[in-house]
């Protein structure tokens, strides 16, 4: 069994701004701050990526950068990495879809599968370097999709029930990566699921590796949790 020691990396793989991600409050300047206090060292920045952007800029990947690149140079000014992420969502239903591993020409690339779905995307992109993680499967609503590379076992968000206990013997079930995220939207939630690691990836790549290495702890509430699964 695994223990804590060396694992001194605390990085947040599920966080929202606004104005991008509507349902969320605070702009990208003021989450990094509330990062920072809370003494993170990677911030992943997966704001909603879905048809529901479209109407709201000429430029949806244009728009869907802007938030992420303010967020990036308050990350360099406070000593917090960030990383580029997305929480992608098709026309067919409401499943959400957590991404890493990928830069501004995935998201300008993967605003034209809005319309296609989730096997259509799987088949394209599944050699790509990016990794996708089915965000709170057990959510009301939410179709579980074993396809997929892994699954959010641990969704900390406070307003919602992500019936996190099954969603984690899921993972099991099917081998998937197991992930961990606060979904913050909210001022006072920062910092809630955190990923705790021994090497604090370069970038939105290095990120996705550390996932596929499934070398990581987590950290919920403050207390560290370590994640066992079948060899
Ligand atoms: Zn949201
Ligand atoms: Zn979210």
């Amino acid at each position: 069994m695994k223990n804590a020691t060396g694992y001194k990396y605390k990085i947040e793989l599920h966080a929202h701004t606004s104005p991008v991600s509507e349902c969320a409050d605070i702009p990208p300047r003021g989450v990094v701050r509330r990062y920072a206090d809370a003494g993170v060292h990677g911030l992943t920045i997966t704001n909603h990526l879905w048809p529901g952007l479209l109407p709201r800029a000429r430029d949806a990947a244009e728009f869907y950068m802007d938030d992420f690149q303010t967020a990036r140079e308050e990350g360099r000014r406070l000593g917090v990495r960030m990383y580029l992420g997305a929480e992608l969502r098709f026309e067919e239903n409401a499943n959400d879809y957590l991404v890493y591993g990928i830069d501004g020409d995935w998201v300008r690339r993967v605003i034209d599968y809005f319309s296609l779905g989730i096997e259509r995307y799987l088949r394209d992109f599944r050699n790509d370097q990016s990794l996708i993680i089915q965000a709170h499967p057990f959510r009301n609503g939410m179709i579980p999709v074993p396809g997929t590379d892994g699954a959010e076992i641990f969704n900390m968000h406070p307003n919602h029930n992500s019936r996190n206990g099954i969603a984690s013997v899921y993972a099991n079930a099917h081998n998937l990566i197991p992930a961990a995220g606060t979904d913050f939207h909210h001022a006072g939630h920062e910092a809630l699921g955190l990923t705790l690691s021994k090497s604090l990836p370069v970038d939105s790549f290095g990120l996705a590796d550390l996932l596929r290495s499934r070398d990581y702890l987590f950290l919920l509430g403050g207390r560290v949790m370590i994640p066992e699964w079948k060899e």
